[in-house]
């Protein structure tokens, strides 16, 4: 970047307009890096992904627990029902009843107890299923959450080092940048301020062609005229920028 840095009451209109075009190079480069700043800034703050990981992590440990604590109930169901049916078995076989009314009720209530118990069995398999699938879920989801931290991890790192050469050459240009306002008339810097706040950023237009490189309409003769021989900087009659004939 050519700096000039002319004291302010020697710099000719047209090399106050170069050092304006300067500036605006300028600017238009930190608008950059502070746009590219706040968007490593963003992703630096978006602790999204662990988040959901760890909420996913969370809600599979309370599935698993709950079909632990299902499965053991249930495996104290069946092994009660179990016991129950060896117990009438045991009465039934083993001898000391002989009245046949008495043999045949035994026999109905043993026939029962094993039908529940192999109905209970059945449900218990089931749960072990479950409980197989929500294990291995939970495994999945830890394995999960390991490597979205160490994602997360790298990914800070990698942003942080870009924040900070980010950080870093943009003060460099605020410190270029005083320079080069240094060097510029207050009035036409505070015309150029006021363009560029009203014009996105873009105060100077070049003119090529006989046009305004702002708005890209032809502009009218006297106008062009002007740009050429004014003292005074003169503005686009569409746009309103600060033509600058390069
Ligand atoms: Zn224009």
């Amino acid at each position: 970047m050519l700096l000039r840095l002319n004291a302010v009451n020697e710099v000719a209109p047209l090399a106050n307009l170069r050092q304006l075009f300067d500036l605006q190079e300028l600017d238009l480069q930190i608008g950059r890096y502070q746009t590219d700043l706040a968007s490593v800034e963003a992703r630096l703050a978006d602790d999204s992904a662990v988040v959901k990981a760890r909420a996913d992590l969370s809600e599979r440990e309370a599935m698993a627990l709950q079909l632990r604590k299902q499965h053991a109930s249930q495996s104290q169901g069946v092994q009660e029902l179990q016991d129950k049916a060896k117990g009438l078995d045991q009465r039934l076989y083993g001898g000391s009843i002989r009245n046949a009314k008495e043999l045949e009720a035994l026999h109905a209530e043993l026939q029962f107890a094993k039908s529940q118990a192999s109905e209970e069995e059945e449900k218990l398999l089931n749960l072990m299923l479950a409980l197989d699938e929500a294990e291995a879920g939970l495994a999945t989801s830890r394995t999960d959450l390991e490597q979205t931290e160490k994602t997360r991890a790298d990914t800070i790192a990698t942003l942080a080092k870009e924040q900070a050469t980010l950080t870093q050459r943009l003060q460099a240009l605020s410190a270029n940048r005083h320079q080069v306002t240094v060097g510029i008339a207050p009035a036409l810097l505070a015309q150029y301020e006021q363009v560029r706040k009203a014009r996105q950023g873009v105060a100077l237009a070049k003119v090529e062609r006989g046009m305004c490189m702002g708005c890209r309409l032809t502009l009218p003769n006297s106008e062009l005229q002007r740009v050429r021989t004014s003292q005074e900087p003169v503005t686009c009659s569409s746009c309103g920028r600060i033509l600058y004939a390069g």
